[in-house]
């Protein structure tokens, strides 16, 4: 079985109401599907970065050769032998995704079974959702939509702060006062404030009980992160925009955060596989990000599977990932069967070969506004 051909499909929707958060307001949803088909006819999708620049100029990188190598293509795209830089300079996580739902499809198993050991069937998946929107008054609409999330079975939710101290303190105190002390609740900034001022929120943030903080300052502020670290008793969380050689320099290995955030759509599976161990060794949680279609849900799932419990501890520290439930008119569109949260408010794992979702190629194009094949 040959790689024949690579089909990027850019999407874009518009949105029925514009949401923010502290870097900015969006009235579009977009994502990346990645393509692979094969010789033999078996076709596999993935959702997120294919390194499609290097491609198009060296398409021999990945055309003609077999799914099976998809070590040695990640290997080959991220210190591509004719691209300046250091190594991990390429991203090409849908890519590699969609090379893991061919070998999968192609050997009968589910991608969990090829990646490592299955610890779990089924996961609990937190909520994202608690953007800004044009609402007349913040804390209000904020309040309201956190109880909906709570009404649809959700335990826990993350809400997005760093717009300022004083109104981050009055949403996190109202949202928190509206779901109560028994659902879980998450707050990020998105790399919003300094140090100093991370610290004197952090301060006061404290007292809401948080799961944890994610992206306090700015990802390549290590020496901030490490001093919020020391001075907070909120757990710390990041590393959503890093590949995996910065996770794991950066993050992992000097244990810079608690829970660490990769994103499948820049590390791929092989990426994920590869810092498991790692975080495990290393006692940081590993709670993937998740911005995209429900083929990158798939994908996290697949590998949410193989990630081995934190401590032996029954219930101390549950395995849960993002499920991200802000507007998104192509999420579920583009596959048959999209996920939803079960009645015990978990998502089953699915155990069909591949990744487990049936992508519909008619409903991709309905929102595609891009196509770039190499073949
Ligand atoms: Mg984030």
């Amino acid at each position: 079985m040959r790689i024949a051909s690579v089909h990027i499909h850019k999407l874009s929707a518009p949105l029925r109401e514009r949401f923010g958060w502290s870097l900015n307001w969006t009235s579009v949803r977009t994502a990346t599907l990645v393509e692979v088909r094969t010789d033999s006819g078996i076709t596999g999708w993935g959702d997120g970065a294919a390194a499609e620049e290097l491609l198009q100029s060296h398409p021999e990188l990945v055309l003609g050769r077999s799914p099976f190598e998809v070590e040695s293509i990640y290997e080959d795209l991220r210190r591509p032998p004719y691209k300046q830089g250091r190594p991990g300079a390429s991203r090409c996580g849908g890519l590699d995704t969609a090379l893991w739902d061919v070998i999968g499809q192609a050997v009968g198993l589910p991608v969990s079974q090829l990646l490592g050991k299955q610890y779990r069937s089924a996961i609990r998946p937190y909520c994202t959702a608690l953007y800004r929107k044009d609402w007349p008054d913040l804390a209000a609409g904020l309040c309201e939509e956190a109880l909906f999330w709570k009404q649809q079975g959700f335990r826990a939710v993350k809400m997005k702060i760093g717009y300022n101290p004083e109104t981050d303190i009055r949403i996190v105190r109202a949202v928190r006062a509206a779901i109560g002390a028994d659902m879980g609740l998450a707050v990020d900034a998105n790399c919003a404030y300094s140090v100093g001022d991370a610290i004197s929120l952090g301060r006061r943030l404290e007292e809401s009980n948080l799961l944890w903080w994610e992206e306090p300052v700015m990802a390549d502020d290590l020496i901030g992160y490490a001093r919020l670290h020391d001075q907070l008793r909120i757990p710390l969380a990041g590393g959503e925009t890093l590949l995996a050689d910065d996770l794991i320099r950066d993050y992992i290995q000097p244990r810079l955060v608690d829970i660490l955030q990769p994103e499948v759509e820049l590390i791929g599976l092989t990426g994920a596989r590869r810092i498991t161990p790692l975080c495990w060794l290393n006692h940081v949680q590993l709670v993937p990000h998740n911005w995209g279609t429900a083929v990158r849900t798939a994908a996290i799932l697949q590998w949410m599977a193989t990630v081995p419990p934190l401590t032996p501890a029954l219930e101390a520290c549950p395995a849960t990932f993002e499920f991200d439930q802000t507007e998104s008119p192509f999420r579920d569109a583009v596959v048959e069967t999209g996920f939803r949260l079960g009645p015990d408010g978990t998502i089953a794992i699915p155990q069909t070969p591949g990744l487990g979702v049936r992508v519909i190629p008619e409903a991709v194009a309905q929102f595609r506004t891009q196509l770039i094949s190499i073949n």
